[in-house]
Parts: C-alpha cells; sequence; structure tokens
C-alpha cells in the first residue's frame, strides 16, 4: 500500500523540489508525527512555525468539527458577517498595537503580502517597495520579487518580469536605509528573518528602520508571518522590539493548523482597499470560518494556558543544551526559532539523514543551508525538550567521529 502510495505521490501530485522528503505520515499528535509503521518523528520543524499549538490540539479539532457542521463557505469574503471571522478579528486586534485594528483575511502567507503591497501602494501613491536580502515572503509573482538578491536571483530569473520597482538592503545596516527615499511605497522586513537563517536585529536596527520610513512617509510593513502567533516569545516580535509597522502580515500558525493569512492595519488605512475602485482586493475563501474557528481556538489555547510566556525559557534550554557540543559552531536564535550553525552544508546534509533515521524531522534554511533548523510546537514539554536534544546529540557525535 505504502509503496503504491509513494508512486501516485510522484505521479499525480505536483512537486517542489525532485528529492522530497517522501515520509508517509498517518497520524500526528503533540510534538510527533508517525508513520505507517508507527515510527515516531519529534516534529521540530512545526510545518516551518505552523503547529505552535501542537499536533492534534483538541480544543482546535473540535473547534473545525463543530463549525465544520455549522457552515461552511457561504459567500465570498467580505460580504456576510461570519462569527468565526469577526470573534478572531476582534481578539487579533485586541493584541495588536494601536492604531493596527482592522484585519483583512486571506488564505496563506504569500496572499497576506500581496494584500499588504497593494494597500501600501495604494495608500501612498508610490511604486518603489523595499525588501530586506536574504528575506522570503512567498512565491507569488509580487513576493518572490522581494527576494533579496543575490540569494533570490536564481528563483526570481526563471519566473521574470515580475513585479517593477523593487530594491533590497541589508538587514540590519543602518547605512542602508538613508536609501529609503519619498519614492518609497513600503519597505518590508521580518522582525526576525526566518529562512536568511534565523537573524534577529541588532539593537535598535527597527527602531530606526521605523524612524526613517517615518521621514521620508514611506509605510513599514512587518511580515510576522513566521514570527507570529509566539514563536518568539511574544505573541509578535514587534512587541519585544517595541516597534509597530503600519501593516503586518500574518500566516502559518495563525490558522492554528488550517490555511489562514492576514494582514492587519489601522481601519482608516485597510478602508483604501475599498474604495476607488471598490473591491480593490477580493478574494473567494479568505478567511473562511473553519480556519477563523481554528486560529481562534488556538490563539485561546495559547493564552489560557500561558504557553507563549514559556517559550524563552524552553528555547534557551535548547540552547544550553546544544551549545558546548564541538560540532556546533553558532547557535542564533529568537524565542523557539533556533538555527544550529555546523559551518558546513555537507555537514548538514549528512546530519539531516541520521535525523531521518533517529526520528528527528528538522530541515535547514532556503538562504543558509549550513544550519538545521529547530522550531518544534510550543507546547513542547521540557521532558521532550531533552530528549529530542539526547537524539541531535548523538547525531551530531556520529558526526564528530566521521571527521
Ligand atoms: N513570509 C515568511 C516570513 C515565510 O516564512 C513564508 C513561508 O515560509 C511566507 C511569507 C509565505 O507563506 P506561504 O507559504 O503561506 O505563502
Amino acid at each position: 500500500m505504502t509503496k503504491i502510495l509513494r508512486k501516485a505521490f510522484l505521479e499525480h501530485v505536483g512537486q517542489t523540489s525532485p528529492s522530497p522528503m517522501m515520509i508517509e505520515v498517518a497520524r500526528a499528535e503533540g510534538v510527533f508525527f508517525y508513520t505507517p509503521e508507527g515510527k515516531p518523528y519529534y516534529d521540530l520543524v512545526s510545518g516551518v512555525s505552523v503547529s505552535n499549538v501542537g499536533h492534534g490540539n483538541a480544543d482546535v479539532v473540535r473547534a473545525v468539527q463543530e463549525q465544520a457542521g455549522r457552515y461552511m463557505h457561504i459567500m465570498v469574503y467580505g460580504e456576510m458577517v461570519e462569527r468565526p471571522q469577526v470573534e478572531y478579528a476582534t481578539a487579533i486586534a485586541a493584541l495588536l498595537p494601536d492604531p493596527l485594528d482592522s484585519i483583512y483575511f486571506v488564505n496563506s502567507g504569500t496572499e497576506a503580502v500581496e494584500g499588504a503591497l497593494k494597500l501600501a501602494k495604494r495608500c501612498t501613491g508610490r511604486t518603489e517597495i523595499i525588501s530586506m536580502r536574504r528575506a522570503y515572503h512567498g512565491s507569488t509573482h509580487g513576493a518572490m520579487a522581494l527576494m533579496g538578491t543575490p540569494e533570490g536571483e536564481e528563483w526570481k530569473n526563471a519566473f521574470r518580469p515580475l513585479m517593477p520597482d523593487v530594491r533590497s538592503i541589508e538587514f540590519n545596516s543602518f547605512d542602508e536605509l538613508q536609501t529609503i527615499t519619498s519614492r518609497t511605497a513600503c519597505v518590508i522586513a521580518e522582525p526576525v528573518q526566518g529562512e536568511a537563517g534565523v537573524r534577529p536585529p541588532v539593537e535598535g536596527y527597527l527602531q530606526a528602520l521605523r524612524r526613517r520610513c517615518d521621514e521620508v512617509g514611506a509605510m513599514l510593513v512587518f511580515d510576522e508571518i513566521q514570527t507570529g502567533m509566539g514563536r518568539t516569545g511574544e505573541m509578535f516580535a514587534m512587541l519585544k522590539y517595541g516597534v509597530t509597522p503600519d501593516i503586518v502580515c500574518l500566516a502559518k500558525a495563525f490558522g492554528g493548523g488550517m490555511p489562514l493569512g492576514g494582514f492587519a492595519a489601522s481601519r482608516e488605512v485597510m478602508n483604501l482597499l475599498t474604495v476607488d475602485p471598490t473591491l480593490g482586493h477580493i478574494t473567494t475563501f479568505g478567511g473562511h470560518p473553519v480556519c477563523c474557528a481554528a486560529g481562534l481556538a488556538a490563539l485561546n489555547y495559547l493564552q489560557e494556558h500561558d504557553v507563549v510566556a514559556a517559550v524563552e525559557k524552553k528555547g534557551a534550554l535548547y540552547e544550553t543544551l546544544l551549545a558546548d557540543h564541538p560540532q556546533v559552531k553558532e547557535i542564533r536564535r529568537s524565542g523557539l526559532l533556533l538555527a544550529v550553525e555546523l559551518g558546513s552544508s555537507e555537514k548538514m546534509f549528512a546530519v539531516m539523514e541520521m535525523f531521518a533515521r533517529e526520528g528527528i524531522m528538522s530541515d535547514w534554511f532556503l538562504y543558509c543551508d549550513t544550519a538545521f533548523r529547530i522550531s518544534p510546537p510550543l507546547v513542547i514539554s521540557e521532558e521532550e525538550i531533552r530528549d529530542s536534544v539526547r537524539i541531535i546529540r548523538k547525531c551530531l557525535d556520529e558526526l564528530q567521529s566521521r571527521a
């Protein structure tokens, strides 16, 4: 059965690379997923920062089942008053800093970015968009155009022409902030860069970025698609740094395991998408009631169980338990988002094979294949952290013995 399924997977399911992981999933629970043979894997990726409340979270499953039984899709986004949408938007608005009080729901991260870019253009009447090097914001034409040079060129060149009037600057470079000018519609940045291999901002950088945007009337867009919903130890990474953007993009864990994205702005700014022209941004499935119910249940779970407050301590424990291994060159970390730097891609790929054998799910980063990722569900227990580190260290020892 498994063999037939794998063959059909390769034949009929569109592929993203010539070498998919090919691990068949039978079920998932907490911080584990299992193959049909019952082999457990520690999920140290969380579907790239999605499964923050753990797999099979009972509250989320119940919310999904109940909402699916009540109603699913009724009408295109924005026309009907749907309780899950309204309640979730209200709850998120209460957590976001002022003046971000209006959430436009979409289906994914890349769509949230597309919406944010359109809103920034509409609001400023300008066209230039500035992104950060080694940023990843999604794979649709607009979001792909934001992939920072030079690392993004390979991807971008194959699909040109992309969105014009896009430039990238170096994250954490104070000097390059001067290139943001009165031509700039917006600067888009992750408060902590994810696919660059976990690069937190240096002291004062996000504040300086905010100031420069204000000086020239450019909008600041934060992409919190990977950092949002508690990953960095605050509900949103921007709260850690005390910097409020004009627009923030959310997705991944935002849907509690279901596909959901959104971009938030002030009501006044957001209203610009509704006039001149009306229907400036539309989506059929955006804010699907089942996805909003799941997202709200996940948010409630995070809050009721004080999950986010424990994130920093858990991340620090991983760091402490791994930092002294001779194969580990550096650990870059923000909350429970860690890049464990091995210094070479050969080592990283070798360790990845060992992880698969030993039941550890990790991966590398789009722009950094010399480090492996640790971003487990935020609900991981101390015992599970210690046990997963035991397996990771065993693999690192094997790497060491090969040297
Ligand atoms: N922004 C960031 C920071 C991401 O990490 C990703 C996905 O990895 C995206 C945007 C795109 O999200 P999606 O895959 O849901 O389109």
